[in-house]
C-alpha cells in the first residue's frame, strides 16, 4: 500500500513500503526466527552463510547512518547478538551502507552470518 505524504501544499510524493515493511505487515511471507515490538529477525532468502539472518527495525530508516536514536542504534546490535547468540555461537555481523557499501535494500538491517564451524568463514575483513 502506497502513503501519499505532502512536504509542502503543492508537492506530493508516494513513498514505496520497503520490502521489509512489507514483511513486517505479513504482505510478504518470511521466516521469522525472532520478533518484538521494535524489531524482526527473518532468515535471508538467499544465505551467504549457513546461518544467515536479518535483523531488521520495524520502523525503517533508510541506511545506519541516518539513524539520530543512540538507544534505537543500541538495541538493534543488542538484539542482533541476542539474536545471533540464540543460534550459532560464533557469528559475524555486517551491516551494509549504501550502495558503496554492498546495500541492496534501503531499509537499514543488520546481516548475521554464522554456522562455519570453529575454522570460521573463508577470507577475513
Ligand atoms: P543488503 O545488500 O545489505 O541491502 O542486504 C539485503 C539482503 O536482503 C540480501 O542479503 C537479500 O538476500 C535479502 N532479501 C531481500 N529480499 C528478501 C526477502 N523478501 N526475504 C528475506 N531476505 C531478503
Amino acid at each position: 500500500m502506497n502513503a501519499l505524504t505532502a512536504s509542502s501544499p503543492a508537492v506530493y510524493r508516494v513513498v514505496m513500503p520497503t520490502i521489509f515493511e512489507r514483511v513486517v505487515s505479513r504482505e510478504i511471507p518470511a521466516e521469522i526466527v525472532y520478533e518484538d515490538d521494535e524489531f524482526i529477525a527473518i532468515k535471508d532468502i538467499n544465505p551467504a552463510a549457513p546461518v544467515h539472518v536479518l535483523v531488521i527495525p520495524k520502523v525503517a530508516s533508510e541506511r545506519l547512518d541516518t539513524i539520530t536514536d543512540e538507544a534505537h542504534m543500541g538495541r538493534l546490535f543488542m538484539t542482533a547478538t541476542k539474536v545471533a547468540r540464540s543460534l550459532t555461537p560464533d557469528y559475524r555481523l555486517v551491516v551494509n551502507v549504501g550502495p558503496g557499501g554492498g546495500q541492496t535494500v534501503f531499509h537499514t538491517h543488520v546481516h548475521v552470518l554464522g554456522g562455519w564451524g570453529e575454522d570460521g568463514p573463508d577470507g577475513h575483513v
